[in-house]
């Protein structure tokens, strides 16, 4: 099965064509990055605008790179929901365009599926059940997979994604937008125990999370500095901020494995990307006889060739949208 992805729920134009699931043929993502750069944040008039010019050539790339043509396409996937709701709109509207000039099915993929599917393209073994860390500009979700396209959120962010408070974090120390990958580098020069962040806690939900004390008390340090005259080293500020992010995520999920006795544990998202958490749960499966998996870069922050595994699974599970496929921009995991 042949299936044509298609990805554009926030600032990257992508598409890629993926064989049963797994296997990529081609990965095409075109980034706005450097545009909305320039505000600081994504805006999401620009980003609708930048997808509609950007989606057809994108396709054309994917399917040319894969050495293949619409013809030899099975079935059409994309993402439409959670997102914003112009930048969805025009995945939707561009797949369903092809799915009915071609008469194939069209499968909506549920973008954090499409984050957690990413684990199986460089993974052949790697099957449900198991746990999963979603963590990424708009969620921080501690998934149980239980089947394909089955899921259970075991725990969730209260406030703030992990993605977000690195990117606003990173904002405060000057860095610029996207600030995540910035944090990651200049952490590697700083000392993780220059300064005392508070670890939050969620007392009554036990895998829950809350980034928003943490940044505000990375924000009022930063004030603090200011007001007194003192200057602070970026590298130690985000060596530490990051070292409090990745205990946490490190603790709620590795509690939530060995309640549930799961062998195998995953992360996702842009921020399953960054090295300490890598290497942090790395270790921490290791120590534990855990089986760990994780996406490499390209694959974590957002891609069709993600959504493209994610659509397979639905496929073979019967799953087809209708001509009525719409975006939602606040579409819940685990809902259709
Ligand atoms: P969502 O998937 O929740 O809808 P999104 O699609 O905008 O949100 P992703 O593309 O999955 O998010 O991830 C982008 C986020 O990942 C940004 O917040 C970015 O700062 C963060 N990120 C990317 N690389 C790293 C890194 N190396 N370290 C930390 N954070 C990172
Ligand atoms: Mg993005
Ligand atoms: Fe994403």
């Amino acid at each position: 099965i042949n299936i044509l992805a298609i990805e554009s729920s926030c600032d990257e134009t992508a598409a890629a064509v993926v064989r049963n699931g797994r296997e990529v043929r081609s990965n095409i993502i075109s980034s706005q990055i450097d545009l909305h750069k320039l505000y600081g944040g994504v805006v999401p008039e620009i980003a609708s605008r930048k997808h509609i010019e950007k989606i057809n050539q994108v396709i054309e790339e994917a399917l040319s790179e894969a050495g293949t043509t619409l013809d030899e396409i099975d079935a059409i996937g994309v993402t439409y929901g959670p997102g914003l709701v112009g930048a969805l709109l025009v995945g939707v509207a561009e797949a369903k365009a092809i799915a009915w000039a071609k008469d194939i099915p069209l499968v909506g993929v549920h973008h954090i599926e499409g984050h957690i599917s990413a684990n199986y393209i460089e993974h052949p073994d790697l099957e449900p059940p198991f746990v999963c860390l979603v963590a990424s500009g708009g969620h921080t979700h501690l998934v149980c997979v239980k089947e394909y396209g089955k899921y259970e959120i075991l725990g969730r962010t209260r406030d703030d994604a992990a993605g977000e408070a690195y990117d606003k974090v990173a904002r405060a120390i000057g860095l610029g937008y996207p600030g995540g990958p910035k944090i990651d580098r200049i952490a590697k020069e700083g000392n993780p125990d220059a300064i005392q962040f508070p670890k939050a806690k969620v007392n009554d939900a036990e895998y829950d999370f809350s980034f928003s004390g943490l940044k505000s008390a990375v924000l009022n340090y930063i004030n603090g500095c200011k007001m007194k005259g003192e200057t602070f080293d970026p590298a130690d500020l985000a060596a530490s901020f990051q070292k409090a992010v990745v205990e946490v995520l490190v603790g709620n999920s590795m509690r939530a494995v060995e309640k549930l006795g799961m062998k195998k544990f995953a992360i996702a998202g842009g921020v399953a990307s960054n090295s300490a958490l890598r290497e942090a749960m790395e270790e921490a499966c290791e120590k534990r006889g855990m089986k760990f998996y994780r996406p490499s870069p390209i694959y974590c922050t957002d891609n069709a060739a993600m959504i493209g595994a994610a659509a397979y699974y639905e496929y073979l599970a019967g799953t087809r949208s209708g001509w009525d496929l719409n975006a939602v921009p606040n579409l819940k995991l685990g809902e259709r």
